[in-house]
This record gives C-alpha cells, sequence and structure tokens, in this order.
C-alpha cells in the first residue's frame, strides 16, 4: 500500500478536524479527496506528509510510519499545498534547486533540468516565480513536490483559481503523472475527480461517508431519476400515486422528473398510465446521476 490511514483523529484544542478516518491506496491510484469546506481534507494531507501529527490513529506511507520514520516518509511522498508557498525573489532554476537540495537530490542540476521539462516550465524556466501567471506558479509547485521522484503525490485544490486553458494543461500534467505515481488530490470540482480520478473519497465532518471506484459511486443508491416526456400534461398527483414514486418535478409541460425506487418497476408503471392518459411517450429513460448529485445528497 502507499497510504495506509487507520483510525486518524485530530484535534485543534477543543475542536475535533478528523474523528476516526481510515482508508488505503494502492500504489497506482489517482483518488479524489472532496468534502465541503472545512471537512478536514486539508488536515489528512497534512498528517500524511508529516507538516502536523494526529492526536490519534496510525498513517504508513510507503510502508513508513508518520512518527517513527519520518524521514523515510518524507523522501517518499511530494506535497504541494493548498496555498503552494513559493519564494517568489527566486528564479525558477534557483529555488528548484534549493528544494532539491534539501531533499539530498543527487545531479541537483540535471534533475531540475529534467523536472522543469516535465512539468511543461521549459517557456519561462529563465523568469523568476513573480513573473509567473497562477497556471505557471502551479507547475514549479508540482515541480517542487516531484523533485525528489517520490513515490506518492499529495495534492490540496491543485487547479483552484486557474483558467479553463490552464485547468486542462494542469489535468492533464496530472493524469501523465499519474501513470507512474500514487496521486491523492482534494478538489471542489467533480467533473476533474471524473476526468482524472479512479476512485473517490469523500469526507463530511471529520468522517468518511464514501469511498468507491467514480464508475460505481454514482450507482451506490436505494433511488434513480427517471424523466419521462408525454405529448401532453397529465395530473402529476398520478405518477405520485404510483407506488415507488418518492417524488415528481415537472421541467416543462408533460416532461417530468421523477425520483423513485430501485426494483419497483417504475419505468414500466409509468408507460402503463401513460396508456391510461391516452398519452404518447415521447421519452422515457433513466437519468444518470452525477457526480455532483451524490456528493450534494452525501454531504448536505
Ligand atoms: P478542509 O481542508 O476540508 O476545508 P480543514 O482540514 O482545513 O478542512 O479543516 C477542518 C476543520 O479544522 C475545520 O473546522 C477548520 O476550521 C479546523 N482547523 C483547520 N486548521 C486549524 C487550525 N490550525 N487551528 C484550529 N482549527 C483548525
Amino acid at each position: 500500500m502507499s497510504i495506509e490511514a487507520k483510525n486518524v483523529t485530530k484535534f485543534y484544542g477543543e475542536q475535533a478536524a478528523l474523528g476516526g478516518v481510515s482508508f488505503s491506496v494502492k500504489r497506482g491510484e489517482i483518488v479524489g479527496f472532496l468534502g465541503p469546506n472545512g471537512a478536514g481534507k486539508s488536515t489528512m494531507m497534512k498528517i500524511i506528509t508529516c507538516y502536523l501529527p494526529p492526536s490519534k490513529g496510525d498513517v504508513k506511507v510507503a510502508g513508513h510510519d508518520i512518527i517513527d520514520d519520518s524521514l523515510n516518509v518524507r523522501k517518499k511522498v511530494g506535497y504541494l499545498p493548498e496555498t503552494n508557498p513559493l519564494y517568489p525573489e527566486m528564479y525558477i532554476r534557483e529555488y528548484l534547486n534549493f528544494v532539491a537540495g534539501l531533499y539530498g537530490v543527487k545531479n541537483k542540476k540535471k534533475r531540475v533540468e529534467e523536472i522543469i521539462k516535465m512539468v511543461g516550465l521549459t517557456p519561462e524556466s529563465h523568469k523568476k516565480i513573480n513573473a509567473l501567471s497562477k497556471g505557471y506558479r502551479q507547475r514549479v509547485g508540482l515541480a517542487q513536490a516531484l523533485i525528489h521522484d517520490p513515490e506518492v503525490l499529495i495534492l490540496d485544490e491543485p487547479t483552484s483559481g486557474l483558467d479553463p486553458n490552464q485547468l486542462d494543461d494542469v489535468r492533464k500534467l496530472i493524469r501523465e503523472i499519474g501513470k507512474e505515481k500514487t496521486v491523492l488530490l482534494s478538489t471542489h470540482i467533480m467533473q476533474e475527480v471524473e476526468a482524472i480520478c479512479s476512485r473517490v473519497i469523500i469526507i463530511k465532518k471529520g468522517k468518511i461517508v464514501a469511498d468507491s471506484p467514480v464508475s460505481s459511486i454514482k450507482e451506490d443508491s436505494n433511488t434513480e431519476i427517471l424523466i419521462l416526456h408525454l405529448n401532453k400534461s397529465i395530473n402529476i398527483e398520478k405518477i405520485n400515486a404510483i407506488d415507488g414514486v418518492e417524488k415528481t418535478q415537472t421541467i416543462e409541460k408533460g416532461k417530468y422528473r421523477i425520483t423513485a425506487e430501485k426494483g419497483k418497476a417504475v419505468l414500466s408503471k409509468l408507460n402503463a398510465l401513460a396508456t391510461l392518459e391516452n398519452a404518447d411517450v415521447e421519452e422515457l429513460r433513466k437519468e444518470e446521476r452525477s457526480l455532483e448529485d451524490v456528493f450534494k445528497t452525501l454531504t448536505r
């Protein structure tokens, strides 16, 4: 396992930020870490990267304990904090050389050039950090996280504040990096999770409320959404009276969005109702739930 967290609890004074969080991430996985603001994502990330000790619980990174063997954990993990703290007065090469020195990287000069190329900094590489756009600063942040070739990469909101083009570029880069590394990344953007991650962990008030592959999390529910479009309006109460229908929302004249219990054959009952009402069915289908819907349901 690249990351193994067991029963991690964290208090800031009296306030509990994490209440017994357990999960593990296999080598090579890209996992999205989601949750509303204040859920505990950054706290968990700081614990994994040895920036904060947990109040209770155990974490191992690449087999090394974060308390007993933190030196080895630091060698195995790269971290891009939410604030991406950089030294604005330094030149890119100067800064990356400095970070490489902190990690005791061999062949520093060669490695710095390699990493500049890898994160796509080449066209800007002669500049000072304060002269860079936000997108390029994020690349410098990624470069410092990767300079010592860690097995695990922890990225705290790596794309926040980027414009759509920068966003695409940085996502592409993370996907590329993820082919070689284990990645845990936090984000508020659901499309990002769908575009980059194979698995998602959702945390709410310091506790995990979901941990599934992205492809199956949308199915993990007892209800489904059905779309019914008829050539005329019918009384909405007749739809609500069907066994298995929880609620109905009118989208437009004759078009309804129906929340139904799974396994109650509501689809065929709707067909039968349309016949009874002398209405033509123009459309009747199951709507795919979005990750956003799932997130809202789980974290509200
Ligand atoms: P997230 O990253 O999901 O937004 P955080 O891990 O930053 O959540 O915060 C979790 C909880 O811990 C929040 O209630 C936050 O206010 C609190 N918290 C975070 N850092 C500190 C701190 N240094 N001192 C006191 N409380 C903190």
